[in-house]
């Protein structure tokens, strides 16, 4: 390891500290033109004159959004490269921040996974280590395949909304409005519906089973992972489900937890709270969002596709006799 590394695979990317700003001599040899700088320090700006310069202002934290970042590092990094120049990507110590900028690139480059891209760079400077919540968004580049611009992406916008809960769940708040992601507002229509769930009493829609959040008692998740199908044990007593835009005006209140309303008849079918929510079944859910199993009914969904014939599929008349035996 030296006070530059450069990245095995790329010709004239190298990764360093901050110390390495004042060798200019070491600089020079590496014939470096572009400098991306990877956190949030006051920086001499007289250290830069002479190169292109970019700055990312993070800390080494889990919770940072390096992510919404890595479209524009990396158009820098291969900018800085095709104009025949080095680039140096550095941050405090070379390790956590700078390493992530760099794994996103080869990433984006090469074509492989975050943990590949890790050992990569460990072969010239194994001091190298994301910290945990970088690892998992370089995951989630990972599986938008590093989009050129990742806020239009759904994993993304998923990803920033669970971290909003996270966020407040520290400090014991609501999430903000604007921050919560009601699903069906983007659906795109392609999803599997094999059922709806409809209020008991009125019969307004809910939900589909698409919005469903798998959980399963911990004796069960030991068999394999759970569908949204089966995590629906007898065993619970509610649905998980996303927010949906019906829950807006209640959800969007700021309150920790409170009760959802049909929005047609009013009745009380479900509860909510932001720092998460026991199932009768012992699981956990965070958020957790839920509908009362006794309070709505499921309705095999007609734009059904996976199940076969139409005799599997309850017809009309028996959702209807089942709604109605409910309300003697
Ligand atoms: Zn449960
Ligand atoms: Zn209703």
């Amino acid at each position: 390891m030296a006070l530059l590394d450069r990245i095995p695979g790329v010709e004239n990317l190298y990764i360093g500290g901050l110390f390495v700003l004042r060798r200019k001599v070491a600089l020079k040899e590496a014939n470096i033109t572009h400098v991306l700088s990877v956190l949030r320090l006051p920086l001499d700006e007289r250290l830069f004159s002479g190169f292109e310069h970019m700055v990312v202002e993070v800390d080494d934290v889990d919770d940072e959004n390096l992510l919404e970042h890595f479209p524009a590092t990396n158009r820098f990094i291969q900018n800085g490269l095709n104009s025949g120049g080095g680039v140096l990507v550095h941050c405090a110590m070379g390790k956590s921040r700078s390493a992530t900028c760099v794994i996103a690139y080869l990433m984006q480059k090469h074509h492989i996974s975050p943990s590949e891209a890790l050992l990569q760079i460990r072969q010239a400077r194994p001091l190298c280590e994301p910290n945990e919540g970088f690892m998992s968004q370089l995951e989630i580049f990972h599986e938008t395949r590093t989009p050129d611009n990742v806020e239009d992406d759904p994993a993304y916008q998923r990803w920033l909304y669970r971290r909003e809960i996270e966020l407040g769940r520290a400090c014991g708040q609501a999430p903000e409005a604007d921050k919560i992601r009601f699903e069906d507002e983007h659906a795109n229509g392609s999803a599997a519906v094999d059922f709806d769930i409809r209020c008991r009493k009125c019969r307004r829609p809910l939900a589909t089973s698409q919005y469903l959040i798998p959980h399963a008692p911990k004796q069960v998740e030991e068999h394999g992972p759970i569908s949204s199908s089966t995590a629906t044990k007898a065993t619970c007593a509610h649905y998980f489900v996303d927010p949906l835009s019906w829950m807006r005006p209640e959800l969007e209140q700021g309150k920790l937890d409170g009760r959802l309303e049909c929005p047609k008849c009013r009745t009380n079918v479900g509860k909510y709270a932001w720092q998460g929510m026991q199932c009768s079944c012992g699981d956990w859910v965070v958020p957790g969002i839920s509908l009362a199993k006794g309070r709505i009914d499921e309705v095999k969904s007609r734009t059904s596709g996976g199940l076969g014939g139409a005799g599997i599929r309850l017809p009309p008349a028996s959702a209807t006799r089942c709604s109605g035996q409910e309300n003697l």
